[in-house]
Parts: C-alpha cells; sequence; structure tokens
C-alpha cells in the first residue's frame, strides 16, 4: 500500500510541504523498514494553520450547528466506507494486528464523528425564569483548539477530539506523535471530501517543540494533550500563562481487582485485554493485577496457559492478534523494566523475551509475586508487562488499589454484585470496569482523576469542554439604581 503521504502537513484544506523541517521518518514496527518521511513543521507551516484557522472559524462559528453535525456525519460514512485502507495504513503506523485495527481504530474515530455530529444540532443554551425577569445562556465555541496526540491509537485521538471540537463551533490545529503521523492526514482529507470547509482541521507534523508552539500560541483557546504525564504537565503549565483551557488525557497503572469468587476465565481474559491489547500499549491498561489469595495460584496458571494462544507474527494478517512495541525507543523502555523487576525481585512465569528477527519485538510477559514497592508496579511501563500482586481482604484491596498517583481506570471482577459496585464506589478512578476491561464506546465520558488527567473526553461530557456559555440577563421592568 501507499504509504508515503501526499506531503506532510495539511493545512488550509490542502497538503502542504516544506522540507526547511527536521527529517522525520515513519518506521513500520513489524519490520524496522522506513516507509514514509515526512517533516516538522516549521514556524511558517504553523503560523499557517493558525491563521487559516482562526479565519476558518469565524466562519464555521455562525453555520447552524445542524449543518456542522452533517459535515461530520458524512465524514464517518466516508471513514467506515473506508475502514480496510485506514486499518491498514494504522497498522503499518503502530504496528498493531489489523485484527484490532479493523475493529478498535478508524472505527471508533467513525464513532465519535458519527456520536457528535448527530448531538450538533441539540447543543443550545438555556432559558432561565427569573421571577418578572429572565436570562438565557449561549453555548459558544471557544475559538482555536489545539490537539496533540500520542502514537498508540493516532486515528481515534485525533477524531475523538475533532468531533467535538468542530461540533461546537471551533477550529483545530492537529499535531500528530512524530513517531505515527500518517493517519490522522488521512481524517483530514476525508473530514475536507465530507464538506469541511479549509481550515478548520489542520495538521502539522512535528516533535514536541511543534506541540509547545502550539501550547503557547495566543491564537490557540484550548489544548487537548493525550500523552505522558510529564508531558501533561508542561503542557498545563504553558497553557496556564494564556489562561488556556485544556483536556489532559495521561497515563495511568491502573489497578484490577481479582476476587476469589470470580468467574477465573473471564478475570483472564479481561487482564488480557487490559494487559496485552495493542501490545500493552494503553494508557487504561490495569498493569496491576491483584488476585484475592485463594485464586492467585488457578490465576496465574490459567494466565500462563492462555498466553500460550497469543498469535505473534505478521500484523497485516488478519489471523496475527499480537504484534510489535510501536518503537525501538519503546522497546527499551520496557526492557529496562524488565531488568528492574528481575533486580527488585519479581518473578517472571513467562515471555518478556526479545525476538531475533528485524522490527520491535518482544513477547508478552506475565510476573507473579510483585509487591507494590517494586518499580514495575509504581511507574507506567507501557508495554506487555502483566503484574500479579497478592491480597487477602476486600478494604486491603481498596487501599491498595488507590495508592498510586494515577487514577484514569480500575476493574473489579466478582461474582457479587454489592460487592462489585461497593468496591467500584471506593476506587479512584475516572473509567471503572465490572467483570470486563478496556471499553471505551463513544456514549461514555473517558478520562481521569489526579496524575491521569484534567477533563473528559467523549460522550456528552466533551461538550463542556470544547464550548463556554454566555449569560444573558434581560429586565422586563424599569432599570433600578441606587442613585
Ligand atoms: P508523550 O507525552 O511523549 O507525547 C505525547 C505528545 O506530546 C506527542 O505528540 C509529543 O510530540 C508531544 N509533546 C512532547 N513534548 C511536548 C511539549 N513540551 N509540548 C507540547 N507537546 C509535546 O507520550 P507518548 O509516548 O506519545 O504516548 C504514550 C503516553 O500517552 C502514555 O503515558 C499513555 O498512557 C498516554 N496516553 C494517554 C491516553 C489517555 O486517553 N489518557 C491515551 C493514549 C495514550
Amino acid at each position: 500500500m501507499q504509504t508515503q503521504p501526499t506531503a506532510s502537513h495539511f493545512v488550509d484544506g490542502e497538503y502542504i510541504e516544506d522540507t526547511a523541517g527536521e527529517k522525520i521518518e515513519v518506521i513500520y514496527p513489524a519490520t524496522g523498514e522506513v516507509i514514509a518521511t515526512v517533516y516538522a513543521a516549521t514556524e511558517a507551516v504553523i503560523d499557517r494553520a493558525l491563521d487559516s484557522a482562526v479565519r476558518a472559524q469565524a466562519e464555521w462559528a455562525k453555520i447552524s450547528p445542524r449543518e456542522r453535525g452533517r459535515v461530520l456525519t458524512r465524514a464517518s460514512q466516508i471513514m467506515r466506507e473506508r475502514n480496510r485502507e485506514l486499518s491498514e495504513l494504522e497498522t503499518m503506523d503502530t504496528g498493531k494486528p489489523l485484527q484490532e485495527t479493523l475493529v478498535a481504530d478508524a472505527t471508533s474515530g467513525a464513532d465519535a464523528l458519527e456520536y457528535f455530529g448527530g448531538i450538533a444540532a441539540g447543543l443550545t443554551g438555556e432559558h432561565i425564569p427569573l421571577g418578572e425577569d429572565w436570562a438565557y445562556t449561549i453555548r459558544e465555541p471557544l475559538g482555536v483548539c489545539a490537539g496533540i496526540g500520542a502514537w498508540n491509537y493516532p486515528t481515534q485521538i485525533a477524531c475523538w477530539k475533532a468531533g467535538p471540537a468542530l461540533a461546537c463551533g471551533n477550529a483545530m490545529v492537529f499535531k500528530p506523535s512524530e513517531t505515527t503521523p500518517l493517519c490522522t492526514l488521512k481524517v483530514a482529507e476525508i473530514l475536507v471530501e465530507a464538506g469541511l470547509p479549509a481550515g478548520l482541521f489542520n495538521v502539522v507534523q512535528g516533535m514536541g517543540p511543534v506541540g509547545a508552539a502550539l501550547t503557547t500560541d495566543p491564537r490557540v483557546a484550548k489544548v487537548s494533550l493525550t500523552g505522558s504525564a510529564p508531558t501533561g504537565r508542561k503542557v498545563y503549565s504553558s497553557a496556564a500563562e494564556h489562561m488556556k483551557h485544556v483536556t489532559m488525557e495521561l497515563g495511568g497503572k491502573s489497578p484490577m481487582l481479582v476476587f476469589d469468587d470470580a468467574d477465573l476465565d473471564d478475570a483472564v481474559g479481561g487482564a488480557i485485554m487490559g494487559n496485552f491489547y495493542s501490545s500493552g500499549q494503553i494508557c487504561t491498561n490495569g498493569t496491576r493485577v491483584f488476585v484475592q489469595k485463594g485464586l492467585r495460584e488457578a490465576f496465574v496458571d490459567r494466565m500462563a496457559e492462555r498466553m500460550k494462544d497469543a498469535v505473534i507474527g505478521d500484523p497485516l494478517d488478519e489471523g496475527t492478534n499480537f504484534g510489535p512495541m510501536v518503537s525501538a525507543t519503546q522497546i527499551g523502555i520496557v526492557e529496562r523494566y524488565l531488568e528492574i523487576a528481575e533486580k527488585e525481585g519479581a518473578r517472571r512465569v513467562v515471555g518478556g523475551e526479545r525476538l531475533d528477527r528485524p522490527g520491535y519485538w518482544l513477547t508478552p510477559a506475565l510476573f507473579d509475586g510483585v509487591t507494590d514497592d517494586m518499580t514495575m508496579a509504581r511507574e507506567e511501563i507501557f508495554g506487555p508487562v502483566l503484574s500479579v500482586l497478592e491480597f487477602e481482604t476486600e478494604e486491603e484491596g481498596i487501599a491498595r488499589a488507590n495508592a498510586t498517583e494515577f487514577g484514569l481506570a480500575a476493574g473489579v471482577f466478582t461474582k457479587d454484585i454489592s460487592r462489585a459496585h461497593r468496591v467500584i464506589g471506593q476506587l479512584r478512578a475516572g473509567t471503572c470496569f465490572i467483570n470486563s476491561y478496556n471499553d471505551a464506546p463513544v456514549e461514555m465520558p473517558f478520562g481521569g482523576v489526579k496524575m491521569s488527567g484534567v477533563g473528559r473526553e467523549n460522550a456528552k461530557a466533551a461538550i463542556e469542554h470544547y464550548s463556554q456559555v454566555k449569560s444573558v440577563y434581560v429586565r422586563m421592568g424599569r432599570m433600578e439604581a441606587p442613585f
């Protein structure tokens, strides 16, 4: 397939190139081969993108929300029609197996565009009676929003941000991760094909400094970042200089509590989804699997058994269910964590081996005997590494699950429905699962607490983060004043 894009950036409705920017080689993680080359945005490119966004947004805000919604709905239809092509590109960009990308990436992106297209017409203010007087609110866009993406779900991340931003009447300048710059360009192409006026969704490539330039520019009213907590801290503080709105979708170290009455296979299945899907490169992953004492041995045995069914191979083969890691950098980070884990006394049951072939291949790893103080139980690894920790009582399990600076997600596996809700009520996390893991439908708000982030994506909750209300008071009688 054609992986080299027409040009690096998509600005004001067209592809543009500026080879003065730093060269970025795009690597197919399964083979290590260079599949495309793009250039980081220069100041001139960033300037053009922001200027076109400012101009286009002023017009877009005047269009009826119904019209705006129609464009998003059309874009979602085109994405669904082109799902295979988009999924193959996602696989080339990220290395994730086609078996996953066919159902989880462009599909999820299309869901977001469809959802926000559908609710656009209903985004209204309120009428508030005040006795004889009355008041109303007008829901207004913020202006130009900057989107900055991580590399694990490039299509989905772009659509989760563009959908609510555009539905509310904003424009967006989006900077994909430098590791996966290809997919977002397709999203921009499709939006224009669906009738989105030029300048409303721009893509500029580059590393951190390009994101930083967007974050500090006074033309930007809001910054929505999906990335790590350290980057979040930097972006949040520089956005504060200009009092910009922010959405921060950051990292996690989420717990999964498996009680001894849980269905063993469901719990093992949940832990596989929550640790090995996308080769473990998912922010919400339940990487601390707390298993109640009576079930721990059986859980570890069954997990090791099920892990033999991982089909590791060509990600473009639909039979493959476990692909490579995204990059040399990421596999290096994970290998370092594996070394530390063994040094600190965790027991490697299976996996964590580098495969002797080109590309970034690491087999899924299962560790037992992990304790709360170990590095692997405290820091986000962002790779296929599952840690099993043992707990005895419900109270202890909850306290240890919450003993982290993060709060993105949490899961509970039990057949006791009262306990399930009681425990979930006490877990400090933005997204929780009962007898399930890693669901992320667009109808549900998505986001974290504590160091995992600020704000929510998806569902109606996202509207609050891409719009603001203007309050208007109307006096029906005479204006009273003290003198
Ligand atoms: P990262 O923080 O290294 O980079 C994220 C993005 O920020 C990239 O586009 C990068 O170029 C940009 N960036 C870096 N420095 C910047 C700066 N100073 N100013 C502005 N932009 C800057 O993260 P990553 O390695 O690409 O992605 C993995 C991380 O993302 C993990 O921590 C993961 O948990 C998190 N993540 C979170 C969610 C979520 O929704 N909560 C989803 C996916 C990934």
